[in-house]
C-alpha cells in the first residue's frame, strides 16, 4: 500500500485544536481510499522554544526534510515574552526559514464561498451567482519582492531614493504557469493570467511565456487581464472566474482581496509548492490565518481552512485528488446541514446550529 509520510506542526494557539480535527479527518479518507498516512508530530513555535528553547528545534527541520509534505498550523503568540528579538520569534525564526529551506516556489490559495453562507461575504448576494470558487495562483519567490538592485540611496540635501527591482526570467514564468495550467485541468479548466503587459516589460514576457505555455494545455481556456481590471472584476463579478494566475506581488494583493469573499479566515486553506520529483511535490500546507489567541483553546476555532488544508495536501503533493474531492464534499455536506462555528454564524440564518471545533472536525469526518 502506498504510504506518504507527513509532518504534522501544529505550533501555537488554534494550531493544536484545528490539527487534530484534519489528521481524524485524512485517517477517514486513508481507510476508504486505500493508502497509508504517516503522521509524525514536532513542536514549532512557541511550542518549540518551550520544548527545545527555539522556534524550529533542528529535530522539527529533520522530521519535514524527512517527509514527503508540512502540514502546518500556526505560530507567533504576539503577547509572549517580549525580551525574544523579533529574528527569534517564532513567525520569522519558523515559518519564513521553512518557505526558504523547501524551495516553495508556488502558493495555491483556494476561496470557496457556499450558496448557504451568502450571509458571511461582504458582497450583495447578486454578485455571488450560485457561489464563488476561485483559486488564486501566486508566483512566491521572484518579482519586486526579491530582485536585485534593492536598496535606499542618500540624495544628499535630506533626500533619498529607494529602488525595488521586479525581474522574471522565462523558466520561472514557466514552472509557475504550469503549476498553474495543472491544477486548472482539476478544476473548471480555465485560466485567467494577470499581468500589466501594457506598462511592464516583465508584464510583455509574462503574457508571452504563459501564452507558450499555455498551448500545451489545450484542454484549459486562457484569457489575459490587466491587474488593476482584475481587482474590480473580483468585486464586480467575481464568479467569471475559475483560476487566476499571478507573480508575486499581484497575487499578494489579489489573494487576500479574494480571501475576503471567502467569509472567513477559519475557511482558507493555502498550499506552497516545491519541486516535484516523479508524481510527488513537495508541499507546505497550512490556513491561511493565524494563531487566533482570542479563541484558543475554547473549542471555538473553525477546522475548516486545517482540514481543506489535508484536502489541498492529498491533492497536490500525493496525486490523491478523490480523496482530497471527498474531504471537500463532506465540508459543503457539513456546512449545508447547517453546522455552523461561531464565525460563521448568523442569527438570522434559518436552520443553522452553532457547533465548537470538535463537532465541526466530526460532523465532516462522519460526512466522508
Ligand atoms: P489571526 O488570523 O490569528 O486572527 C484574526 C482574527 O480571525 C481573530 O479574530 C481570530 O479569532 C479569527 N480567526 C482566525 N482563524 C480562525 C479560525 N480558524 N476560526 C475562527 N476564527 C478565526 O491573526 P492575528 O490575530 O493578527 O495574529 C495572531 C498571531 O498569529 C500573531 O502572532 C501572528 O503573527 C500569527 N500569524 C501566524 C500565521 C502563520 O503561522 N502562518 C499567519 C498569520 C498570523
Amino acid at each position: 500500500m502506498k504510504t506518504f509520510k507527513i509532518a504534522a506542526l501544529a505550533g501555537d494557539g488554534i494550531g493544536p485544536e484545528v490539527m487534530r480535527e484534519a489528521i481524524q479527518v485524512l485517517r477517514v479518507t486513508e481507510k476508504k481510499f486505500g493508502f497509508r498516512l504517516e503522521f509524525t508530530e514536532a513542536p514549532v513555535g512557541w511550542a518549540g522554544i518551550d520544548a527545545a528553547g527555539i522556534a524550529l528545534p533542528d529535530e522539527t527541520l529533520a522530521v519535514c526534510k524527512n517527509s514527503d509534505a508540512i502540514l502546518f498550523g500556526s505560530v507567533g503568540l504576539p503577547d509572549r515574552d517580549p525580551t525574544i528579538p523579533k529574528e527569534e520569534r517564532p513567525e520569522r525564526a519558523a515559518l519564513l526559514r521553512l518557505r526558504k529551506e523547501f524551495g516553495l516556489f508556488a502558493n495555491l490559495r483556494p476561496v470557496k464561498l457556499p450558496k448557504v453562507l451568502a450571509h458571511a461575504c461582504p458582497l450583495a448576494r447578486e454578485r455571488q451567482g450560485d457561489g464563488i470558487d476561485i483559486l488564486v495562483v501566486r508566483e512566491l519567490t521572484g518579482g519586486m519582492y526579491f530582485g536585485q538592485p534593492k536598496k535606499t540611496e542618500d540624495l544628499g540635501g535630506g533626500n533619498q531614493r529607494a529602488i525595488d527591482t521586479m525581474v522574471y526570467t522565462t523558466p520561472e514564468i514557466a514552472r509557475i504557469a504550469h503549476v498553474a495550467f495543472r491544477a486548472a485541468q482539476l478544476r473548471r479548466k480555465k485560466l485567467t493570467s494577470i499581468d500589466k503587459a501594457n506598462v511592464l516589460e516583465n508584464g510583455i514576457l509574462w503574457r508571452e511565456v504563459v501564452t507558450r505555455v499555455g498551448k500545451q494545455y489545450p484542454d484549459v481556456a486562457l484569457d489575459h487581464m490587466f491587474v488593476d481590471n482584475g481587482a474590480m472584476q473580483l468585486m464586480l463579478k467575481p464568479t467569471q472566474f475559475d483560476v487566476m494566475l499571478c507573480e508575486n506581488m499581484f497575487g499578494d494583493i489579489l489573494s487576500d482581496e479574494a480571501a475576503a469573499l471567502g467569509g472567513s479566515l477559519g475557511m482558507l486553506p493555502s498550499a506552497s509548492l516545491g519541486a516535484t520529483n516523479g508524481k510527488q511535490t513537495f508541499g507546505f500546507y497550512e490556513p491561511a490565518g493565524g494563531t487566533a489567541p482570542d479563541i484558543a483553546g475554547k473549542n471555538l476555532a473553525n477546522p475548516i481552512a486545517q482540514i481543506l488544508s489535508g484536502a489541498l495536501m492529498l491533492r497536490h503533493s500525493f496525486g490523491l485528488n478523490d480523496a482530497a474531492a471527498a474531504i471537500e464534499a463532506a465540508v459543503a455536506t457539513a456546512i449545508a446541514a447547517g453546522h455552523r462555528t461561531g464565525d460563521i454564524f448568523s442569527p438570522a440564518e434559518t436552520g443553522a446550529r452553532k457547533v465548537g471545533t470538535r463537532e465541526m472536525g466530526g460532523a465532516i469526518a462522519a460526512a466522508i
